[in-house]
Order: structure tokens, then sequence, then C-alpha cells
């Protein structure tokens, strides 16, 4: 049976290892939302501006058409006055006419406007276009990536977990339930390798008493942090 430097050593290694690589599969679908997002948003965003073009066509359509009909209102107003008798009407039709040709001006500002709006969001569109492609490729790239590493992974994550069963009977009888209490509450955290009398864990120096018994082969754990603790390899 190996002694417990080289099998704590080990064991340390690989849960290390394990830990790392469940770190990595739990990230998996967190990025993939990620990119899911930023590619939604950016779609989101092509397509808020090409509503607000359409929105605005349809504004400058509608106005246009207005704007035609007052126009050709003004031409039958201005034709009639010619034969109305009475100043009091003849003063409404006049009045009727000013306030006609004043719509019109306001319409013929506000279609204005609307045409440069819609221009001014006609220019945005290429690059909203570029930014949605973008994301998409990262999406595809992504997605293609990720299968065969997670398989990978939990590839290597199932070697690991199968050499720490064939490993971990090691730990001397009489100290496992010390060993299960540590990995228990902390996890891949629960070993240090000692350098220099020094505690790899919490950085504390150690007793000689406990370089002693680590040399000679006995289960320490740190009185600091509360660590296993192994030799470094020579
Ligand atoms: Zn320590």
């Amino acid at each position: 049976m190996a002694g417990p430097a080289s099998l704590f050593r080990e064991i340390h290694r690989l849960r290390s290892f394990a830990h790392t690589l469940k770190e990595q599969l739990d990230r998996l679908p967190r990025q993939l939302k990620a990119h899911h997002a930023r590619r939604d948003a950016a779609q989101a965003a092509l397509n808020a501006s090409l509503n607000r073009i359409k929105h605005l066509k349809v504004e400058v359509a509608t106005k246009e058409k207005l704007l035609k009909s007052k126009g050709e209102m003004v031409l039958r107003y201005e034709t009639q006055l010619a034969s109305i008798q009475s100043l009091k009407e003849y003063e409404a039709k006049r009045l009727e006419i000013a306030f006609a040709k004043t719509e019109i001006g306001k319409l013929e500002d506000e279609i204005l406007q609307a045409m440069t709006d819609g221009e001014e969001e006609t220019t945005k569109i290429p690059d909203l276009e570029q930014a949605l492609a973008a994301t998409k490729a990262d999406v595809t790239k992504f997605e293609a990536e990720i299968t065969p590493r997670r398989e990978l992974w939990q590839s290597e994550m199932a070697n690991t977990l199968v050499r720490l069963k064939e490993i971990e009977p090691g730990v001397p009888k009489l100290n496992r339930a010390a060993y299960d209490r540590t990995v228990a509450s902390m996890g891949h955290d629960g070993f240090a390798c000692v350098r220099q009398r020094t505690c790899g864990g919490c950085q504390a120096e150690l007793p000689q008493q406990v370089q002693n018994e680590l040399e000679d082969e006995l289960f320490v754990m740190c009185r600091f942090c509360g660590r296993i603790l192994y030799l470094a390899d020579k």
C-alpha cells in the first residue's frame, strides 16, 4: 500500500481535477445561454430598426395622401371663391383656405422630418445586420465546439472518479471518519502539500513534530486550517 504522502497527493490531484472539470461543465450551459442572449438582443435591435423604418414609411405615405387631398380642397375652394356672392360666405371660405394652407405646411414639415428620420434609421441597418451575423456565427461555432468538449470532460470526469474509487480505500480505516468529514466540508480543498514545514493551504509554519509525523507516513491534519497534509514530492 502506498504511504499517505503519495496517496493524499494523488487524491488531492484527482479531486482538484474533478472540481475543475465540474466547474467547466457547469459553465457550458451558462455560456451557451449568454451567446443566445447576445444573438437575441442583436436580432431585437435589428427588428426594432426595421420596424421604425416601416412605420416612418407608412407615416410618409399616409401624410402624402392627406396632403394631396388638402391641396385639391384648396384648389376647389379657390375656384368656388369666384362664384360666392355674400361677403360673409366669401370671408368664411377664405378663412377655410387659410386654415387648410396652414395644415398643408405642417404636413409638409412632418413628411420631411419622417423621411429624414427614415433615411437616418436606414443607415444603421448594415451595422445591425453585421452585428447579428457575428453573434449568429458565434452561436454556431460555440454549439459545434460544445459537444466534443462536453464529451471529453465527461469522460475525463468518469475516469477521475473511477480512479478515486480505486485509491480511496487506501485511506487507513482509523482515519476514514476524519477523511470523510474533511472531504464533505472542504471538498478538493481539504488537502495541502507541505513544503519547508509550511502548510500549502493556509501558509502556516508547522511544528517540527508535524514534519516528523509526516516523514513517518502518519495521517496528519493542519492544526490551523484542518486540511489533510502530505509531504511534497522529493
Ligand atoms: Zn493549514
